[in-house]
């Protein structure tokens, strides 16, 4: 299993690979956080906020008619779609908007890339009195006008990035970059279970909650715990989330699928652990995505969530120990399950989790007669263009 040999360290991989400029910022963070989780206060706070704003728990869906179609005797959705802003996004935003609150911060800076961080920051900010000012690249606010909007409706400041590709990794820079200035007043709220430490360990502790809810769920339903948890893999919070509850049942089998995009040999993908190289990205050593040279490669993935050229550390570690398996399904194989889920149960899944549903056929031709779990992490609306461009609805 993973050693944790100092804090905020998975085997060779987490870290703080920060300017000094950042260092009394994260240890800040790490002391808020440490006494934040022992303080029964916040926690009830929390609590009551998962029930009574964003809809938890979250049901546990049996899927039969599902499970008829990929092989298997029984499959379990972890319905985070049905989270309030649509995806499990919004458990981390709200934890992590409560901690800045408790921590003095009035001011909150995000990044997103499709809007989807940036709609759960601005919710989460818009609930607790914050100012929130969601860092986006150009390119990607032209690309998901639907969510700029959004975000500006719930009172958030959108500032377009114009630097590099103008993606999520620009937009990433100048959030750091606006911490760094203004870290007396502002707390960066990030969306996965990535970045340095604390970030990757506050992040799941926010997300544990689906693992929590799930195994206590699927052992009311099917009376024992499931054969095989499965969820997809963008930088791995939804996945850390689900299978924080399970790590040490060594009966249950661990399974997180990576964005394939036009398949690994291609080049055009998004499978950090699966096509990547040990390296540093945003603060942290962890599975990259680079060329020979360390520069960090282009992605790409049908799923906007799943397009970045890192991991949490965690899941390399996971990787590494060969607790988790991670595999890669692609573009097309993830737009199929979108159609046979929704067509099969009347739920219309996010290309996200999409990925993760595509795997069930390969899980089915190891054993028929197993239990799976899946985390559906977040609803397809927001990905109706997609799929109407490329879908196999046309
Ligand atoms: C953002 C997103 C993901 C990927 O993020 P993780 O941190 O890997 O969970 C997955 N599913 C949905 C619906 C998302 O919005």
């Amino acid at each position: 299993m993973i050693t944790k040999t100092r804090p905020g360290r998975y085997g060779e991989f987490g870290g703080q690979y920060l300017p000094e400029t950042l260092m009394p910022a994260v240890a800040e963070l790490e002391a808020a956080w440490l006494e934040a989780r022992a303080d029964a206060e916040f926690q009830a706070e929390l609590a009551r906020v998962l029930r009574d704003w964003v809809g938890r728990p979250t049901p546990l869906t049996d899927a039969p008619r599902l499970a008829t179609a990929v092989g298997l005797a029984r499959v379990l959705l972890k319905r985070e779609d049905l989270a309030h802003t649509g995806a499990h996004k919004i458990n981390s935003a709200v934890g992590q908007a409560l901690l800045a609150k408790r921590m003095g911060k009035r001011r909150i800076v995000a990044e997103t890339g499709a809007g989807q961080h940036g709609v759960a920051s601005a919710a989460a900010c818009a609930l607790l009195g914050l100012e929130c000012v969601v860092y986006m690249g150009s390119v990607d606010v032209r690309r998901q006008q639907a969510n700029v909007f959004r975000m500006k409706l719930l009172g958030a400041e959108v500032r377009e990035v114009d630097a590099g590709s103008r993606t999520l990794k620009d937009a990433v820079n100048e959030a750091i970059r606006d911490w760094v200035t203004n870290v007396r007043t502002t707390y960066y709220l990030l969306g996965s279970a990535i970045g340095p430490h604390p970030y990757p360990a506050i992040v799941r502790d926010f997300q544990a909650v689906i693992g929590r809810e799930a195994r206590e769920q699927t052992l009311a339903m099917v009376d024992g715990l499931p054969d095989v948890v499965v969820a997809c893999v963008g930088g791995g919070s939804n996945a850390i989330g689900i299978f924080s509850a399970f790590l040490d049942d060594e009966s249950v089998k661990l399974v997180g699928v990576e964005a394939g995009g036009e398949g690994i040999a291609s080049g055009k993908h998004a499978a950090s652990i699966v096509g990547g190289t040990v390296g540093i990205l945003h603060g942290s050593r962890t599975l990259v995505l680079q060329d020979d040279q360390g520069q960090i490669r282009e992605t790409h993935s049908v799923s906007a969530g799943l397009d970045y050229p890192g991991v949490g550390p965690e899941h390399a570690a996971l990787a590494q120990a060969g607790r988790v398996r991670y595999v890669a399904r692609t573009d097309r194989e993830a737009l199929d399950a979108f159609a046979l889920l929704s067509r099969s149960e009347g739920i219309i899944p996010a290309l996200e989790p999409a990925h993760a549903i595509a795997e069930l056929p390969a899980i089915a031709r190891e054993g028929a007669e197993q239990t799976v779990l899946v985390c559906l992490s977040g609803r397809g609306d927001k990905d109706l263009e997609i799929v109407m461009r490329e879908g196999p609805f046309r």
